[in-house]
């Protein structure tokens, strides 16, 4: 924690709250001070980095007297990794701070005050429970305070693991990542091990040279495992040893493929993937459905949870077997397979042209014969021709990125008027912001906030609206 000395100090400042965000927060006679790296009760003194008329930024520079709630990290990366933040906060606070979450949003912006708050449905699992990660090869890891300090020649610059938050081109070595299950972890040591061993080049994040690029594993509840490795180097002597090295290492992997990127992006989504040895894709199954996931397949990333999540927009749509559904923002289809044996028909509308191949081959490995499914922009797609091409839905579901819904989605949905609607969010504010424009033709039945992301401040939230009669 480097001090500034032109930079104004506030001493012994009480962080009150955790807000939108994640934020901690205190406050300086009524003015909120964002801190991070502290939660509600630590005592710290903080230097302001930014100032605005009614906010202010600062970074701890001594924690005076540390929060009686903290809880101990389990993970040595805690505090410069940029994931699972929230690991000092017990895990019932976590959930605490994310209700709180949903419930401000919904107040503050979207000025709702009606409907069921149902508590937020905890992760069962609350390490290692996401079943895909993306690692990155880097030649310029992330030093600490001490390798700085120490002065020494430092010889091993070499990095696999994740992007240091707002730096583009530093990555964290990981030695052990929590969110993943076994044989993630020693994946991706034993590739790095070989890697070196062999003097392969590693990513410069810079220039965009480097042989070695990135890492994704994807798991199943099933056990079955894919493994992507991404070379910067269309070099197929390479590439083979390497990949011939993690099928002998790890008879596990059930999908072992590899693409050769040499653009400046590091996705994949616009290259083809090879397969090296295995299947070229692997199965989850949820309630007796297989979903077939390809690598460049979109499945929410903690399965046990999101198969929470889908019997809640389930139980809240609460279908009788008569009805036509609107699955809006259908990704893989997912949600529209999960839910087609409960209704007449369901119609999935996503972006993704790949996506909406993997929904229709979902479907008829599943034997599902009346979802049908659509790719274009849903604010384009779902217009006046389209519902009377498909029968006006009696129920939509809407499941959009954090940006939240398209206002030509939104007057669309007014044009009409589905008796429910449940809206499936990742982010509280824009979910609030679109219910409120809605909220004059539809009443806030039922809110339901579930856990994804556990170590977090992320939430999902449910809610079910009902036209007003
Ligand atoms: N319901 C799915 C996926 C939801 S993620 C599931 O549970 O698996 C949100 C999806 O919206 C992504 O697949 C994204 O590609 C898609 N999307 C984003 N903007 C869109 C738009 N304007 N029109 C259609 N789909 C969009």
């Amino acid at each position: 924690m480097s001090r500034n000395k032109n930079l104004p100090i506030i001493q012994s400042l009480e962080i009150l709250e955790i807000a939108a965000e994640g934020n901690a927060l205190g406050k300086v006679n009524d003015i909120v001070v964002f801190v991070p790296h502290a939660i509600p009760g630590d005592i710290v003194d903080v230097q302001i980095k930014r100032k605005r008329s009614n906010y202010m930024e600062g970074i701890v520079v001594r924690y005076e007297k540390l929060s009686p709630i903290r809880v101990v990290p389990v993970c040595n990366h805690f505090g410069v990794c940029g994931g699972c933040k929230w690991q000092d906060l017990p895990y019932e606070k976590q959930l605490f701070f994310k209700e709180k979450q949903v419930r401000d949003s919904l107040q503050r912006i979207g000025k709702i005050t009606e409907g069921e708050f149902f508590s937020i449905i905890p992760s069962d699992n609350k390490y290692f429970y996401r079943n895909k990660l993306e690692f990155t090869f880097s030649s310029s890891r992330w030093l600490t305070e001490q390798e700085i300090q120490s002065g020494q020649e430092i010889d091993d610059r070499q990095a696999l693991g994740f992007h240091i938050p707002g730096l583009f081109d530093k990555v964290l070595d990981i030695e052990q990542c929590h969110l993943q299950a076994e044989p993630s972890n020693s994946i991706r040591l034993a590739l790095k091990e070989f890697a070196l061993a062999q003097g392969f080049s590693f990513c410069d994040l810079r220039l965009h040279i480097g042989f070695m690029r990135n890492l994704i594993v994807r798991t199943t509840s099933t056990g079955e495992i894919m493994v992507i490795v991404s070379f910067g180097e269309d070099n197929q002597g390479d590439i083979e040893s390497t990949l011939r090295f993690l099928q002998s290492r790890f008879p596990e992997i059930t999908s072992l493929m590899y693409v050769v990127n040499t653009k400046v992006n590091d996705t994949i989504f616009d290259l083809p993937v090879k397969l090296f040895y295995g299947r070229d894709h692997i199965i989850e199954t949820m309630e007796g459905l297989k979903f077939k996931i390809g690598p460049k397949s979109f499945y929410q990333t903690n399965s046990d949870q999101a198969y929470k999540l889908y019997c809640v927009t389930k139980e809240l749509a609460d279908f009788k077997g008569n009805e036509i559904v609107y699955d809006l923002y259908t990704g893989t289809g997912t949600i529209a397979n999960f839910i087609a044996r409960s209704c007449k028909k369901v119609i999935g509308v996503e972006l993704i042209k790949e996506a909406i191949k993997d929904a229709h081959e979902n479907a008829a490995v599943n034997n599902i014969g009346n979802a049908q499914f659509f790719a274009g922009d849903i604010k384009d797609v779902f217009k006046e021709d389209f519902v009377i091409e498909h029968g006006r839905p009696d129920v939509v579901i809407l499941d959009p990125p954090r940006a939240g819904v398209h206002e030509n989605v939104i007057n669309s949905l007014l044009n009409t008027l589905p008796e429910k609607i449940v809206y499936v969010s990742c982010n509280p504010a824009t979910q609030a912001r679109d219910i409120s424009l809605l909220a004059h033709a539809y009443a806030v039945e039922k809110i339901q906030p579930v856990d994804m992301f556990p170590q977090t401040h992320h939430v999902e939230n449910v809610v079910l609206l009902r036209r007003r009669d």
